[in-house]
């Protein structure tokens, strides 16, 4: 703290107000559900600029390309970006925390579903916090409405036949919608 603590704290009011404040919110996005547009929303009042990183996630095998869930998530965040939210989306497929770095974020934006996302989370944020300390992770808990809804479960309700619209936007309904007639295809 040095010799003069109120110099320091004066120093970091200061800091803190000219710093801008850059999140970044991780995920596979396979597809973009109303559940994340709600994180978004609540992220982009809390940090400056929110950068939307979309995890490649071969591993995952994911139902929608790398390219395809990015563009998803830009068309879906348009809105917000519209409001005059700064939004940047990008695809990525290394160390979380280092391409936070890369991209100049102080913060990881994670969302909170219920106890089931926690020990994830939890680990998640245990092991980041040991190859990165300075970088934080903050949790966020979308609304009453939004809590229960799922990428994967959306797919599942999707192709058995189930309504999805209330839990997806209307493009990316559409999107599913595509991707399960040629899924359906492919089984005959
Ligand atoms: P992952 O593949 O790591 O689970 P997702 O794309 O499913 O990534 O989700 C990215 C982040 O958004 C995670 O922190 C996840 O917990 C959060 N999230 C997803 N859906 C919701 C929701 N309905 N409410 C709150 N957080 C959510």
């Amino acid at each position: 703290m040095g010799s003069n603590p109120r110099l320091f704290g004066e120093e970091r009011k200061i800091d803190s107000m000219t710093t801008k404040h850059v999140g970044l919110y991780p995920g596979t996005f396979d597809p973009i559900t109303k559940g994340h547009i709600d994180i978004i929303t609540r992220g982009c009042r809390v940090v400056d600029k929110l950068i939307i990183a979309v995890a490649r996630n071969d591993r995952k095998g994911p139902l929608f390309n790398t390219d395809e869930r990015v563009e998803m998530v830009l068309h879906d965040t348009e809105p917000l970006r519209k409001k005059g939210f700064q939004i940047e989306v990008l695809p990525f497929d290394n160390l979380l925390v280092k391409f936070a770095r890369d991209v100049g974020a102080s913060v990881i934006l994670r969302g909170l579903r219920a106890v089931s996302d926690f020990e994830y989370e939890f680990q998640m944020t245990g092991m980041n916090a040991r190859l990165d300390a300075e970088i934080e992770t903050v949790f966020l808990m979308a609304s009453e409405k939004q809590q229960f809804v799922s990428s994967r479960f959306v797919k599942e309700i999707g192709y058995l036949g189930g309504d999805i619209a209330s839990f997806v936007s209307a493009d990316t309904k559409l999107k599913l919608e595509d991707k399960f007639k040629l899924m359906r295809l492919n089984e005959e």
